[in-house]
């Protein structure tokens, strides 16, 4: 099917606001709570209809609070120790000590995060439009003053003097003809992956499973032929519920997840791959043998689309050699992870106990005005951001996003006074 159609439509102007967020995963729920603190009127707006995001929807462990290797470090505070707080509070999060891989992280129930993300808006007086979806901007010359979102009651348009892309995928930056380079559409992303849980597991049976010998079991399995599991080294883990594992072990490579049909089809492969590695786990791993599937993802986990293109491009390099930034806004000590399209996963590490910056200027998009970026689409090479997109790092960005926004005058992020954004960061719990 080919051609166009031309469309002339027109939307109510429904919403007006000092800062708009667009997504409320990790960094658009913390970018919208630290704006809303430092006083400016936010409206976050989500597709979906609980925040949270990939964390509340395919994940359940917070990695990038801490350094790995042999000196475990915080590097993350403020919000994020603030979502933590609301888990414990309801003993539903513990912390998995771990020197290796992406270091200690904490586990959680993904359904109390998504209550304890309402608190913490409700709170800090954030107005939360769900089920909503982004679908253009509203822009004057090069300046981005508000969006377009699709309602089930037709399209609206919000007005904003800044706008925070939370999307994951740069949706904002995308439609405002801002630079971006686009790892799905190069064939270059990161693969995607269906989690799920296994409940009636035998843990403690699981859990003295040596993983090297579940890997081998894998590799066995699959080129036994009775199984297809692309991959061969994927990991189940504890959960704060007895009885009840969590898998990461799927693998869908090749896919441009802002391509409606290529994500579609993801989304069924991702979900037999699921069935399969459920049956393999029941059938032939320790502990599993009364298991079930449950708790399939409520989507496929994206790991990679669009990055934009900003400010300052941060590199493999910038990781490798723990580089520090006079603008620095959040820090990251996690290893570059890269789930590539093979069955194992690449690993690199920043220097043992050390930790790089992300600058501020990694958030701010070329060529627009009026938009500041968080979480996972943030400006910086494939390497580098298979190091820097783990949760409490877009969390991190998602507060300095918000408090960049609600201190931008006029919306002009460009000139804000990135020493004053750090010392409210810091004054919020940050650790700069
Ligand atoms: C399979 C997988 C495993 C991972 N494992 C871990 C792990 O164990 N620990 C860890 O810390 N990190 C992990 N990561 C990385 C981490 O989960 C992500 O990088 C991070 O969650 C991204 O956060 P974000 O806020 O940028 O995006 P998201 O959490 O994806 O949030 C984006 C939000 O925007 C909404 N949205 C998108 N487009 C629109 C639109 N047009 N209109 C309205 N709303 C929109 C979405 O619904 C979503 O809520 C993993 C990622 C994947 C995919």
């Amino acid at each position: 099917m080919s051609g166009r159609i031309e469309l002339a439509w027109s939307a109510p102007l429904a919403y007006a606001c000092d800062v708009l967020v667009v997504g409320g995963g990790s960094a658009g729920a913390s970018a919208a709570v630290a704006a809303a603190e430092q006083g400016a009127d936010v409206l976050l707006i989500e597709r979906y209809g609980f925040l949270g995001g990939t964390g509340a929807m395919v994940l359940d462990t917070f990695y990038g609070f801490f350094t790995p290797g042999s000196v475990e470090r915080k590097v993350v505070g403020g919000v994020p120790d603030r979502v933590i707080a609301g888990l414990e509070r309801r003993g539903m999060v513990l912390k998995r000590p771990n020197t290796y891989g992406a270091g200690a992280g904490y586990t959680y129930d993904p359904d109390t995060l998504k209550l304890v993300w309402d608190e913490l808006t409700g709170e800090a007086g954030v107005r939360v439009l769900h089920h909503v979806t982004f679908v253009d901007v509203l822009k004057e010359g090069d300046r981005v003053t508000g969006a377009v979102i699709a309602t089930k009651q037709g399209l609206r348009a919000i007005r904003a003097r800044a706008v925070v892309d939370a999307s994951g995928d740069a949706d904002v930056v995308a439609r405002a003809g801002g630079p971006f380079e686009d790892a799905g559409a190069d064939g270059t992303a990161q693969s995607l992956t269906t989690t799920f849980r296994m409940i009636d597991v035998d843990v403690d049976a699981a859990r003295a499973f040596p993983k090297a010998e579940l890997w081998a079991r894998m590799t066995e399995a699959a080129e036994g032929g009775d199984y297809d599991l692309p991959r061969r080294e994927g990991s189940a883990h504890i959960t704060p519920f007895p009885h009840v594992m969590h898998t990461n072990m799927t693998r869908v490579a090749g896919v441009d997840a802002t391509d409606p049909e290529q994500l579609s089809r993801a989304e069924r492969e991702g979900r037999r791959q699921a069935f399969e590695y459920g049956r393999f786990l029941r059938d032939r791993v320790p502990g599993y043998e009364r298991g079930h599937l449950s708790g399939l993802a409520t989507q496929i986990g994206v790991r990679e689309s669009r990055r934009v293109r900003g400010e300052y491009w941060l590199t493999r390099d910038d990781v490798l050699a723990a580089r520090r930034f006079p603008d620095a806004v959040a820090r990251c000590g996690a290893p570059i992870e890269e789930h590539h399209a093979g069955g194992d996963t690449r690993w690199e590490y920043v220097p043992d106990g050390e930790t790089y910056d992300i600058p501020y200027r990694c958030l701010l998009p070329r060529e627009i005005e009026g938009v500041v970026v968080a979480g996972r689409c943030l400006s910086a090479s494939h390497d580098a951001h298979a190091s820097v997109r783990s949760m409490a790092q877009c969390m991190a960005m998602g507060q300095a996003a918000g408090v960049a926004a609600a201190l931008a005058t006029g919306g002009d992020l460009r000139g804000v006074d990135v020493g004053m954004v750090r010392e409210r960061l810091v004054a919020m719990g940050a650790l700069l």
